[in-house]
């Protein structure tokens, strides 16, 4: 007999005999009576075992989230109001929990962060945590559909690289072969170069490796980075496709899963658009209203960026940023180049993505390269696809694990990482 979901057997009549498979969430021994809680991948129902002395015998030595295969009758008018009821004929014992459980499923103790990320799996378990990465991935439907729409085409760059794309000290070196290599930060650098390749709109969705030694709620050393990069377009274009993104994504979520992420306590909000935009200066403004003195051409501290955000509902973007704190693939303001065709994408005080209009002069990257205290040699094969014919460009990162920590309104951008990667944590 072929077995049903705990979610379809609300479709039944009653009566029916079915097979269920899924995880003995929780075993009452009574006196003539047992009652296992049965969870799978869509919900949880109750299994009734009486009038069967071996099978009740079988049934007290289970041990909590072993696995089971049950047959029996689905009961119709069940006593258990929460569940579905199903009168148990057969049990069989797929395979047995060991005991105890490190985390509990479904016990109201919450057991410290070591413990439920040495213990991931069990942690996932958790239907609250299970569901943030179908909405992960919910999230990352809707852009892809949007990109799709939109005639981008999705590429694979490398991670391995020889040269820091962001430069500074937040890079892995790697041992590659008889040379030194690096994990990329971000592909910056190939996507600029695949625009010189003849592919006009790309787009990648990969990891990007940051060796951000800090520990923080927003930082990982491993996340995703969604990644476009446009040809003949600049930071304005670059501004409303990254909207756009923004709202797709959110509204895929809303759509189809708004109504259950709510059961289970997460309020999803879809942002109304267009989205402000503010200028640095406007943010160095709102700074000295409230008394704190700035110097310009310094970033914004989260401590600032919380005043700045506490101003804002919701998404916002800070444009116009000075080339002092952008890198040297970002394009000057012809008028005023000490400022640049960049942008951040902000939620609060969180900073979701980073774009600009992107220099495609190669006199002027190397200019660029050299003024960041770059060494151009190390990046002749990215410059070199910038001297047969380089259309303008623009484009953004964007962190899916700070966008889908705004969505559901998550703390910790570990509770949105699988297994995260930070300053103590490389396993599981
Ligand atoms: P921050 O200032 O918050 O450290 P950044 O300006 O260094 O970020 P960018 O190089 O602009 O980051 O990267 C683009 C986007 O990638 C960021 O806006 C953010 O959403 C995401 N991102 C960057 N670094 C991390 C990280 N360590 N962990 C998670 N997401 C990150
Ligand atoms: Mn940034």
């Amino acid at each position: 007999m072929s077995s049903i979901s705990i979610e379809d057997l609300g479709s039944l009549k009653g009566g029916e005999s079915v097979v269920i498979y899924g995880w003995a969430q929780e075993i009452k021994i009574l006196k003539n009576i047992t009652f296992i809680v049965l969870r799978d991948y869509s919900g949880t129902c109750q299994v009734t075992i009486k009038g069967n002395p071996e099978l009740i015998e079988k049934a007290s030595k289970l041990s909590r989230e072993s696995v089971l295969k049950i047959s029996g009758t689905f009961k119709k008018d069940a006593i258990s109001k929460s569940a579905p009821e199903v009168t148990c004929s057969d049990l069989t014992l797929l395979n047995a929990s060991a005991t105890p459980l490190p985390v509990g499923i479904t016990d109201p103790v919450e057991v410290d962060f070591e413990t439920r990320f040495n213990n991931r799996v069990l942690d996932l378990r958790k239907p609250k945590n299970n569901i943030i990465f179908a909405s992960k991935s919910k999230i990352l439907w809707g852009i892809r559909k949007l990109m799709e729409e939109e005639g981008f085409i999705e590429v694979q760059t490398p991670k391995i690289v020889s040269s820091a794309t962001e430069g500074g000290a937040e890079v892995f070196r790697v041992k590659y072969h008889e040379k030194d290599a690096f994990l990329n930060q971000s592909p910056q650098l190939y996507k600029e170069m695949l625009i010189s390749a003849g592919i006009p709109k790309v787009f990648e969705v990969g990891p990007a490796f940051r060796a951000e030694e800090h520990n923080t709620n927003r930082h990982l050393n491993e996340f995703t980075s969604i990644d476009i990069e446009m040809a003949f377009s600049d930071d304005d274009k670059a501004m409303q496709m990254l909207e756009l993104s923004v709202y797709q994504g959110l509204t895929e979520l809303m759509d189809t899963m708004g109504k259950e992420l709510e059961q289970y306590g997460y309020r999803i909000v879809v942002p109304k658009r267009p989205f402000p935009r503010m200028t640095y200066q406007d943010g160095i403004r709102i700074l000295e209203e409230n008394g704190i003195s700035f110097n310009f051409g310094d970033d914004f501290s989260s401590e600032q960026l919380k005043i700045i955000g506490s101003k804002m509902d919701g998404f916002y973007f800070i444009t116009g940023w000075p080339e002092k704190v952008r890198p040297f693939y970002t394009m000057q303001k012809e008028d005023d180049p000490s400022l640049t065709k960049s942008f951040d994408l902000q939620y609060k005080e969180l900073e979701v993505t980073s774009g600009a209009q992107r220099v495609h002069n190669p006199e002027a990257l190397i200019k660029r390269l050299k003024e960041k205290g770059l060494n151009p040699e190390n990046f002749e094969y990215y410059i070199s696809a910038f001297r047969y014919g380089m259309p303008p460009h623009a484009g953004w990162g964007l962190g899916l694990e700070r966008l889908t920590q705004i969505a559901l309104g998550i703390h910790n951008i570990r509770d949105v990482t699988l297994f995260p990667r930070d300053r103590t944590r490389v396993s599981p």
